[in-house]
């Protein structure tokens, strides 16, 4: 049987591919009922690291994040119904049409954060054959029992022959006291049992034909039969928020074994959570903070709007192991933190090396590429790399200032060093200074401004500087249309 580890310490020693060369990851995704929260953002931007490292370090990566949009069940305030059905019912809408919104919104806000899509999106939707088919080998192997058209883990019957509870570190004992009586309950022979496939109740809208009922596959079947599918019976690396462990990932694990005999997974990799205040995120704390609410301000708990980056840079500023602490405090010191990287990116494209080959800036930049890849190596210590990046400004700003010179080597690796691990790994974007609407306002009134120079020309008869104006600006895609008062124009 293959390990587990929580963590990849030091990638280069220890983390060893299935395949050389060749890395297969899976992460859980989104449940597409709704906006994506700041929840969403931290395993997102976490995994989206680790894809960006991999590839850095020369290895061809297939990752595969799902998208759940089926069988989810809400234990505690939805009574099992499926959310996107009860959406769907709500809204008055095809369920997969709900599933298509939330999944282009979805996609708006990854893209905004700069994550980079995955090699593969399936959706639980998308391969309901391929669970039944995992479900039928795990009854043929005597694993599950079928219950009043529901199929169910029979734990007690895996525990005795694989260790239940390995990731989580819990026993059945544990798992009895933990769970709460649910929907379900009375078919199951233990309360620790989980759904394989469920029997679709009557109201229930979203439901497929299987050999034991019309019904859905349960949620933690989706992820074995689609990271089996595309990754392989025995893959790397699978990764999900900490909340995840139990029961999701454990379920998967037993399930994997159940039906092929053996782990799938090679290195799970768990990142912590965001807490609000001190308070975990949920419904009952009514703390949900949407993506697009903190992109335009848009909520009590907000001070003003915060980009993409600063919640990217916010997420990457910790460890990902380490919990975070959201307040809107801490994300306007993270604005503040993005802004001097942003500046110092801009100085490092505009400051030239100085003509003698022993300029004294040389020394402060020794090793900082060295101490950038030990970071990351470590566990992706990206705070360490930030906080490396952030040293090497004071060279950037001494050149700046005139207080001291670079030399072109010297300068040249400063440049290479920000562009691999500030724009290419940590994936922030530092050319991009103030929100997109500051960028049109001040666009617009550029615009504004020279074709008011070109007015001005014209009234002075100035023909050649009005001509050459209005010339390049219509040979750069602009049409230009002079009116009575003025001009128009458009692009
Ligand atoms: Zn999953």
């Amino acid at each position: 049987m293959l390990e587990i580890y929580n963590s990849l310490t030091r990638f280069k020693e220890t983390f060893k591919p299935l395949h050389e060369g060749h890395v297969g990851m899976y992460v859980c995704g989104p449940t597409v009922y709704g906006d994506a929260h700041l929840g969403h953002a931290r395993p997102a931007i976490t995994f989206d690291l680790l894809y960006r490292y991999l590839q850095y370090l020369g290895y061809k990566v297939r990752y595969v994040r799902n998208i759940t949009d089926v069988g989810h069940l809400e234990h505690d305030a939805d009574e099992g119904e499926d959310k996107i059905a009860k959406k769907a019912r709500l809204e008055q809408l095809e369920p997969m049409e709900v599933v298509q919104y939330y999944t282009n919104r979805y996609h708006r806000d990854m893209a905004a954060l700069n994550v980079l899509p995955p090699s593969i999106e399936p959706h639980a939707s998308g391969h309901i054959i391929e669970q039944i088919a995992f479900v039928q080998k795990i009854l043929d192997k005597g694993y599950a029992y079928v219950s009043n058209g529901s199929v169910y883990m029979d734990v007690e019957k895996y525990a005795k022959d694989f260790p239940y509870g390995k990731l989580s570190g819990r026993n059945l004992n544990d798992i009895v006291t933990e769970t709460r009586e649910l929907d379900g309950q009375e078919e199951k022979k233990h309360s620790y049992d989980f759904a394989l496939w469920k029997k679709a109740a009557p109201e229930h809208i979203m439901h497929w034909p299987s050999p034991w009922s019309e019904g859905f596959p349960g949620w933690h079947m989706e992820c074995s039969t689609m990271g089996t599918k595309y990754l392989g019976e025995r893959f790397d690396i699978h990764g999900g928020g900490l909340d995840l462990i139990f029961p999701h990932h454990e379920a998967e694990i037993a399930q994997s074994c159940a039906a092929l005999g053996h782990e799938t997974v090679h290195y799970w990799m768990h990142n912590n959570m965001i807490t609000i205040a001190g308070k975990k995120m949920g419904k009952s704390y009514n703390n949900f903070i949407t993506l697009e609410q903190f992109f335009k301000g848009e909520h009590p708990l907000l001070s003003k709007p915060f980009g993409p980056m600063v919640i990217r840079f916010f997420i990457l500023q910790a460890h990902y192991r380490s919990t975070v602490d959201f307040s809107s405090e801490a994300l306007e010191a993270a604005e503040k933190g993005l802004q001097r990287m942003q500046e110092a990116y801009a100085r490092l494209q505009k400051i030239q090396a100085g003509k003698e080959t022993s300029a004294i800036i040389g020394g402060s930049i020794d090793g900082l590429r060295q101490r950038c890849t030990e970071a990351m190596d470590d566990d992706l210590n990206t705070p360490f790399v930030i906080a490396a990046l952030f040293d090497s400004t004071r060279a950037i700003n001494t050149v700046h200032d005139g207080k001291g010179t670079i030399s072109e080597a010297d300068l040249n690796e400063l440049r290479e060093v920000w562009k691999t691990f500030a724009i290419d790994i940590l994936g922030l974007r530092l050319e991009e200074q103030g929100s997109g609407d500051e960028k049109m306002k001040a666009f617009n009134g550029a615009i504004d401004l020279l074709l008011g120079i070109r007015l001005q020309a014209k009234q002075n008869k100035d023909w050649a500087t009005s001509d050459k104006i209005r010339n390049e600006l219509t040979a750069l895609g602009f049409q230009i249309k002079d009116t009575k008062d003025g001009f128009e124009w458009s692009i």
